[in-house]
């Protein structure tokens, strides 16, 4: 079956500082991917450069269908700025409006059935800074669906959400495969990663592995990836990572 999205040879570079190198890939239509690396692994950089923000010093991504929907992560959004979830889930349809368009009530239709899908229809009217931070991401989920995209790219959606809240998105990106969404997720939870999505991708700067979380996970490939500081725990994928800079959530004792 031909791929949904292929990315080939992928390299990027910021100011002569090699981000990314020779990055490669498929992913068929309906697969969830997970990609997972140490902080400055060029995560963030793979999702802006397959939608196009940032150029690639050479490589080419080939996407089929109607296109990306790029959720950044939480810390690139002003969350102050007065809008609603309503209009935030309408932006999705700008593209489809065209400029001086007004919305119709097919536009509105989708926005509506587009939070119900999420879960948030009752939230329509609310600020989006007044929403947690899990449901913000579902917002976007929404947006993206609003979008009608085909290939969904979220950048670290867990950081900073409580654990019912991290299901609550699971379960929701789980029934997108119905729709024939493909999902590109980072993240930087290797054990989430392992357990709930069909291939991993472990990145760090270079592709180091890219399979089903069997087989992209071994001792060798995280080495590649973590260095010194993945230890593994046996053939069951308990993963310790320990002293990762990361996320700030690591408490070190001192004596
Ligand atoms: P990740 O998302 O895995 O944490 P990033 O893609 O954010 O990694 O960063 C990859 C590398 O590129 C890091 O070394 C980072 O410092 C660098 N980098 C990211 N964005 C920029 C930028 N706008 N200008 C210069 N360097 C950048």
């Amino acid at each position: 079956m031909a791929p949904v999205l292929e990315v080939r040879n992928l390299s990027v570079a910021y100011n002569g500082s090699q981000a990314l190198e020779d990055v490669s890939f498929r992913v068929q239509q309906g697969e969830r991917v997970a990609i997972v690396g140490p902080n400055g692994a060029g995560k963030s950089t793979l999702f802006k450069a397959m939608v196009g923000l940032i150029h690639p010093l050479s490589g080419r991504v080939e996407a089929k269908g109607a296109g990306f929907g790029y959720v950044t992560q939480r810390s690139a959004v002003d969350w102050t700025f007065p809008v609603t979830v309503h209009d935030v889930v309408m932006m999705g349809r700008i593209g489809k409006m065209g400029w001086l368009r007004w919305q119709r009530l097919r536009d509105r239709e989708i926005v509506r059935r587009s939070l119900e899908q999420v879960g948030l229809l009752e939230y329509a009217d609310r600020q989006i800074g007044e929403l947690s931070g899990g449901q913000q991401q579902r917002v976007f989920i929404a947006r993206a669906l609003a979008q009608e995209a085909t290939i969904l790219l979220m950048d670290e959606p867990f950081s900073g959400v409580d654990s019912p809240s991290q299901e609550a998105i699971l379960e929701i990106l789980e029934h997108l495969r119905d729709q024939g969404v493909t999902l590109l997720v980072s993240t930087h939870d290797l054990n989430l990663a392992v357990e709930r999505f069909d291939r991993l991708a472990l990145l760090n700067r270079r592709l180091v592995a890219f399979g089903t979380p069997q087989e992209a996970v071994t001792p060798s490939t995280l080495a590649a990836a973590y260095g010194g500081q993945a230890l593994w725990r046996g053939e069951d994928y308990a993963l310790v990572l320990g002293d990762i800079d990361c996320c700030g959530e690591t408490e070190h004792s001192h004596e």
